[in-house]
């Protein structure tokens, strides 16, 4: 995670930003919750935790300061609420989201997947692919889990009273 910090540090100071206390707090949150996908205002609470004096616009600043120089990325899975994400290193294009219609769960695929249909694209559309979103809106694992247990259940419910009344 320091090492992390390192870079986002260098990156910021190679656009002439300085990683003031207050910017390094909001990153140490991102980067301890890396795959929680938060709002600026859960980022606050978690800044505050730490640095009781910091104000949320400060926080949202630093977000917006952040999404424009690509080291987080701003998301929105359909609630209208904006979450920060940050880029996975080295990574050309974002990753995708597999978020969960039942428990609300969101996933990550850090794969791209994408080679042919970007190929078909900047073939057929002679358009020049520099990044893309992915939202799979779904059932996730865990929730398939709890179905097919479920399902089970209730099967073996007929023949057990079948067998009562025999
Ligand atoms: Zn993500
Ligand atoms: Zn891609
Ligand atoms: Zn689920």
């Amino acid at each position: 995670m320091e090492k992390r910090l390192e870079r986002i540090k260098k990156h910021l100071h190679s656009q002439s930003y300085k990683l003031t206390p207050q910017r390094e707090a909001t990153v140490r949150v991102l980067l301890e919750h890396e795959e929680d996908h938060l709002s600026a205002e859960d980022v606050y609470l978690l800044v505050k935790d730490k640095a009781p004096e910091i104000g949320l616009a400060t926080v949202y600043r630093t977000l917006e300061l952040l999404a424009e120089l690509k080291i987080v990325d701003k998301i929105n899975f359909g609630d209208g609420v904006s979450r920060f994400d940050l880029r996975q290193e080295g990574a050309a294009h974002f990753h995708h989201h597999l978020v969960c219609i039942e428990c609300g769960a969101v996933d990550e695929i850090q794969e791209d997947l994408l080679g042919d249909v970007e190929e078909i694209v900047e073939r057929d559309w002679n358009f020049k692919i520099k990044d893309h979103r992915l939202t799979f809106h779904g059932i996730c694992y865990r929730c398939n889990d709890k179905d097919e247990t479920s399902e089970n259940e209730t099967s073996n419910e007929p023949s057990n009273e079948e067998s009562n009344n025999e």
